[in-house]
């Protein structure tokens, strides 16, 4: 079929970060997609907060301001996965929200960091309480506190919003026609619900398969979903824990429900989490298409389809999210931050910037080091004023790592920033440090003084913490601290750094 061109005209200028939401690539497969069918995948994570779930947070933020159900300055609150927490965190920094997201404890650390970083505030439930869990307690805090609720599990916004663009954009994308296969799983069933309708109207020859994990075949068990006489679901049945982060919860959601009852699904294609592992990393390494494990388990059920599609089949699989939140993950089991024995086999495969290697080091000055008398007087006038002082440079890992301890021991110091960027004057900083040097007969930084005594660089101060003499000089200048926050002081140096 006709390719887009490499380069695209897009609009040079968005009028904001919000007008980035949709419109997301739908990618060939060249090297993974079995002979005979033209596999495709549509990257969810072009959209600005690297998921599908941003157009949902646009959708559901527009259509209460529309409807007059979210005030101006009014906090919005919602229970989710992550990705819904995170695109409506970025859509409320936009538009100037307050949020509250309630997240079941077992989704990945990346999440919560992100919708923090964001703005959001994070409100954690217990993981022995699924999704229905996470989902009472965010109705239980807009009750209590007249918030807004996005609803995302029932909100018809949700659908709307992926039948005016996530259906338009693959529709259109196969001139009209739609693919001959649409892959997708289900969360809330936003995407199933509104992309099938569209589907269904405007491409009768399309089929449309919904994965599941292989161990838990909600829709595909005919089970029922229980409600309580408020609509509120029931755990299902069926329900075990699974790999797919933002599939499955233990409910069918009201969304997903309407999808089966429109009769939009085709077949069921079941996935083992390891198939699901397995094809994301089978993407990202072999079609540089980096996505999470839903992702991956969604193209794992593309690849099944394949096997039996007829000759020529165009197959569209959803892909709803980036890799970069499973880091913590198993997504991420056998990466590892150290050099394998491959990569130290490549490295000693050439002489430069080896570890094994001492001609490799930067060679040590000889010169006795020498100092302007002025700047001694400085150094000695600044130990002597505060009880604690670290002569540090501002971004260094060392220094940020004394300064970190002594904020956790809670004791205050003075911090003399030799690099920043008013020490550059006359080169004030480069005088002090060559003073330093004289006056402890060491080049490194930090330098530490208690009680206009030198203790030592980072080394020495970490020891000290563990050996109680820190305490001992301390408790000489009256100061005490919580010796409880401090039990592993290497500990607040980066992983990299932890002594071999
Ligand atoms: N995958 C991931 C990673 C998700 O976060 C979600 C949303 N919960 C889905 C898939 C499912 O999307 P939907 O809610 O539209 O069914």
């Amino acid at each position: 079929m006709q390719m887009k061109p490499v380069l695209q005209t897009a609009p040079a200028l968005y009028g904001s970060i919000l007008d980035t939401i949709g419109n997301t690539p739908i990618v060939r497969i060249n090297r993974l997609a079995p002979e005979g069918v033209e596999l495709y995948v549509k990257v969810e994570a072009f959209n600005p907060g690297g998921s599908v779930k941003d157009r949902f947070a646009l959708a559901a933020i527009e259509a209460a301001e529309a409807s007059g159900a979210l005030k101006p300055g009014q906090t919005v609150v919602e229970a989710t996965s992550g990705n819904t927490g995170i695109g409506l965190a970025l859509v409320c920094a936009a538009k100037g929200y307050p949020l509250v997201v309630t997240m079941a404890e077992s989704f990945s650390v990346e999440r919560r960091k992100l919708m923090r970083f964001l703005g959001a505030k994070v409100v954690l439930t217990p993981a022995a309480q699924k999704g229905t869990g996470m989902l009472a307690k965010a109705e239980e805090l807009a009750r209590e506190h007249g918030w807004f609720l996005a609803r995302q599990f029932e909100n018809e916004a949700n659908a709307d919003m992926h039948s005016r663009t996530t259906a338009r954009e693959i529709v259109d994308a196969f001139g009209g026609q739609g693919p001959d296969y649409w892959v997708t799983g289900f969360g809330t069933g936003g995407t199933l619900k509104g992309v099938s309708r569209v589907l269904r109207a405007e491409c009768p020859k399309t089929r449309i398969v919904v994965a599941e994990p292989d161990n838990v075949p909600l829709i595909q068990s005919g089970i029922a979903q229980e409600r309580d006489a408020d609509g509120r679901p029931a755990s299902h049945p069926m329900f075990r824990p699974h790999l797919m982060q933002g599939w499955s919860p233990d409910f069918i959601a009201k969304l997903a429900e309407d999808a089966v009852s429109a009769g939009a699904i085709d077949a069921f294609q079941p996935v083992a989490g390891n198939a699901a592992l397995q094809a994301a990393r089978d993407l990202a390494a072999q079609e540089g298409i980096f996505c999470g494990i839903s992702a991956g388990a969604t193209f794992a059920a593309a690849l099944e389809v394949a096997k039996t599609a007829p000759k020529g089949a165009r197959i569209v699989a959803m892909l709803p999210d980036t890799g970069e939140r499973y880091m913590s993950t198993v997504l991420f089991d056998g990466i590892e931050e150290e050099m394998s024995d491959d990569e130290i086999a490549l490295s000693r495969s050439t002489p430069g910037a080896r570890f094994d290697n001492a001609a490799s080091a930067p060679v040590a000055s000889a010169a006795a080091p020498t100092c302007k008398p002025e700047a001694a007087e400085m150094v000695d006038e600044i130990v002597a004023q505060h009880p604690v002082v670290m002569f540090v440079l501002e971004w260094c890992e060392f220094s940020w790592s004394v300064r970190k301890l002594f904020a956790a021991a809670g004791v205050p110091y003075h911090a003399v920033e030799l690099d920043a960027a008013a020490m550059q004057t006359d080169n004030l900083g480069g005088d002090l440090r060559a003073a330093l040097g004289v006056r402890t007969g060491v080049p490194t930084i930090p330098q530490i003084f208690v009680g206009g005594t030198h203790v030592g660089g980072a080394k020495e101060t970490f020891d000290g913490f563990k050996d109680g003499s820190m305490a001992k000089r301390l408790n000489a200048i009256g100061l005490s601290f919580d010796d409880s926050k401090t039990a592993n002081p290497y500990g607040f140096l980066p992983g990299w750094m932890h002594p071999r």
